[in-house]
């Protein structure tokens, strides 16, 4: 019997993903979860917030692919089936598109858009000197992927790069700093902050008042995170003060944002609907399909997510 990968998610449409994964590797059987009664031979899980109970509908499972690489729902969850490996999806085209988003906000601030563009809707000709970007010194915070990816491409642009991550890093062209120690040095040098760090038990509210009020005064601030990570109140208040000068959102711990949300109505914030990223099927696949290929073979997963860590 051929082994078979279940479907589930609310948000995605499994047709390009069955496309993509049958073009990489096409004797693996692929099902919807609704669509399944004998659960025999699902061996693998492709998922984005399936409900409690869901993985017990099948024994034979051996791996569970999150959709997303934000994974903080799926190891918060209590009824994970142990000595199954967990992974996340590593597909390029996931970080190109979220260094996009990064350049596009980074570069909109550096560039002084936001002041031109209220300049314009009063008919108003408003010169700011233009700046070389070296001049503006862009934090990321979270090395990652993601984060790797876009602090690399802010410097190929000639943005002056720092990061900040939890192990040491070595990376030519960006100041590294790791560790909570040296998170007050890192937030001071940052002109423009961008939140790439995965939700977890130590990343949640580590944006507070306190540490806002640690960026150099009128800072701008973006998030591509998860919005739990930072201390909305205290940025709403940090914004209103011009402690923040931007602020360019696109999560936000409660998704859709509420209607009367402070957020919506303050002239200093982009807010976009948590798009900054998604995986590809057809980039993503092969990396699936190649894990797969190491399970049939005895070899361990690649790309697994620590459940302990949160990441
Ligand atoms: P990774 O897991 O690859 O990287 C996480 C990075 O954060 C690592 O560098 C890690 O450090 C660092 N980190 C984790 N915990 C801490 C901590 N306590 N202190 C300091 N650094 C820490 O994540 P990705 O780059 O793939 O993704 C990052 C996040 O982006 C995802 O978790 C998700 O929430 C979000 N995301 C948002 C999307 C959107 O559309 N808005 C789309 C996709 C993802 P170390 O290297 O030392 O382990």
């Amino acid at each position: 019997m051929t082994d078979r990968m279940v479907f589930y998610s609310q948000m995605d449409n499994p047709e390009p993903w069955r496309a993509a994964l049958h073009a990489a590797l096409p004797d693996l059987g692929f099902a919807l979860a609704d669509s399944v009664t004998d659960t025999a031979g699902i061996r693998y899980a492709l998922v984005w917030n399936p409900p409690q109970g869901f993985f017990a509908r099948f024994p034979d499972l051996r791996m569970i692919v999150s959709l997303g690489a934000g994974v903080d729902a799926l190891v918060a969850r209590d009824d994970l089936p142990p000595g199954v490996a967990i992974t996340r999806l590593q597909d390029p085209m996931m970080s190109r598109m979220m260094a996009s988003y990064v350049l596009f906000a980074t570069l909109r601030l550096a560039r002084d858009i936001p002041a031109f563009a209220a300049a314009q809707r009063e008919g108003r000709w408003h010169f700011i000197e233009p700046r070389p970007l070296s001049h503006t010194r862009v934090g990321i915070m979270g090395l990652g992927e993601l984060g790797l990816f876009a602090a690399r491409e802010c410097a190929r642009l000639g943005f002056t790069v720092s990061g900040w991550s939890r192990s040491p890093k070595a990376e030519p062209g960006i100041t590294c700093h790791a560790g909570m120690d040296s998170l007050p040095a890192f937030l001071g040098e940052c002109d423009i902050l961008v939140c790439m760090l995965p939700k977890t038990p130590q990343t949640i509210g580590l944006l507070n008042a306190e540490r806002l009020a640690m960026l150099p005064r009128g800072a701008g601030f973006i998030n591509v995170a998860r919005g739990a990570i930072v201390d909305e109140e205290a940025l709403v208040a940090a914004l209103r003060s011009g402690r923040i000068g931007q602020a360019t959102l696109d999560v936000f711990s409660q998704e859709p944002l509420p209607q009367d949300h402070p957020l919506w109505h303050l002239d200093n914030v982009l807010i976009t609907p948590h798009v900054a990223s998604v995986a590809l099927p057809d980039s993503a696949a092969p990396q699936i399909a190649e894990n797969i290929r190491r399970l049939r073979t005895g070899l361990p997963a690649r790309d697994t997510v620590d459940v302990a860590r949160g990441y």
